[in-house]
């Protein structure tokens, strides 16, 4: 076992040399501040640059400082995962390694720990040096999301957060293959608190989350937490049948008692173009669920570990 710490810091990396360095330094002076034990936690999420390298280095002579390197990218959901499985603190904290959160709040949010919260949040109220598209898709996947689940998951509110050893332990036990953590940290409760924050600029270096992954994520937030879209099928059915059908009598009216030619063919066409449309559009709904639950079914671990440097995983509940 290694021994165990108050607060585990967590700091999932991909590529990220440019800024990593300044992260370490800046981490490092918060939390000699807190004046208690910690670790940092680093994940190599398959970077192929030399971010792994610079953190063996500082492990050799820092015994805080610690890695779980990645056989390859799993992708940033997953690096948390494995960070949360490793972590020994009191307390785990996830930050991103870019230092687009201030790792400053970190001291904030370990007051409102010791007020008894068991999770606290970073919320945005703003964000600058990102593009216009990133804050309106982000802020649009938000709303999207509260609308269609049950379960309130704190709008613009990132992975940056502190969770309890509870907490942490509950989330160990979801085995989930596509993760969406911020809404599984909603799911299993607890008192939760939010803090508010200023979303800085990257530091360096440029945003792993292409639109593609942005997609990825938002699908899995919304598949993970709502069949409503599946719903969506029924009651388009239910409108487009019931009104085909009062068409239908209209039709009929027409032919029978009007001298009125039917013609037909662009409407036809239309109508045909619509309704495929909708058709597919909902397989595609369907495709969403039916690959994850594919993925759920295969039960593969949800990552592979090269090797770790300081650290064993921990006792207790383990993904698959
Ligand atoms: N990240 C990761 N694996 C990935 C993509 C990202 O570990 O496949 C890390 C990345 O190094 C950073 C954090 O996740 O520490 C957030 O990524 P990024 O800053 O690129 O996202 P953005 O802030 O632009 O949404
Ligand atoms: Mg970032």
């Amino acid at each position: 076992m290694t021994p165990k710490v108050n607060y585990s810091i967590i700091i999932p990396m991909y590529n990220e040399e440019a800024v990593i360095q300044e992260t370490y330094r800046r981490l490092k002076v918060v939390m000699s501040e807190a004046s208690e034990t910690y670790e940092l936690i680093f994940i190599n999420d398959g970077s192929r640059d030399r971010s792994a390298e610079i953190i063996k280095e500082y492990a050799a002579w820092d015994e805080t400082v610690k890695l779980i390197d990645f056989s390859r990218n799993f992708g940033h959901q997953i690096a948390i995962t494995a960070g949360m499985d490793y972590a020994s603190g009191d307390a785990v904290i996830i930050i991103d390694a870019d230092l687009q959160d201030p790792p400053e709040l970190i001291l904030q949010m370990i007051g409102k720990w010791k007020e008894g919260y068991e999770v606290v949040y970073a919320k945005r109220v703003k964000r600058s040096g990102e593009t216009f598209f990133k804050k309106w898709s982000a802020s649009l996947f938000y709303r999207v999301l509260r609308a269609s689940t049950d379960i309130h998951i704190p709008v613009d509110t990132g992975d940056f957060r502190l969770m309890d050893r509870k907490v942490c332990d509950e989330m160990k036990k979801l085995p989930e293959n596509n993760r969406f953590v911020r809404g599984l940290v909603s799911w299993v409760g607890f008192r939760q608190t939010a803090i508010e924050y200023e979303r800085d600029e990257r530091l360096a270096g440029e945003t792993k989350y292409p639109l593609k992954r942005m997609i990825k994520l938002s699908l899995d937030g919304i598949t993970s937490f709502s069949y409503k879209p599946l719903k969506l099928a029924g009651y388009l059915g239910v409108l487009l049948s019931g009104s085909g059908f009062l068409y239908l009598l209209y039709v009929v009216y027409l032919a029978l008692f009007t001298d009125a030619t039917l013609k037909g063919w662009p409407s036809v066409v239309g109508i045909m173009l619509i309704f495929n449309g909708f058709v597919l559009l909902m397989l595609g709904i369907l495709g969403e669920y039916i690959g994850r639950i594919y993925d759920e079914t295969k039960g593969r671990p949800l990552y592979i570990v090269r090797e770790c440097h300081g650290l064993q995983k921990q006792e207790g509940p383990m993904p698959k």
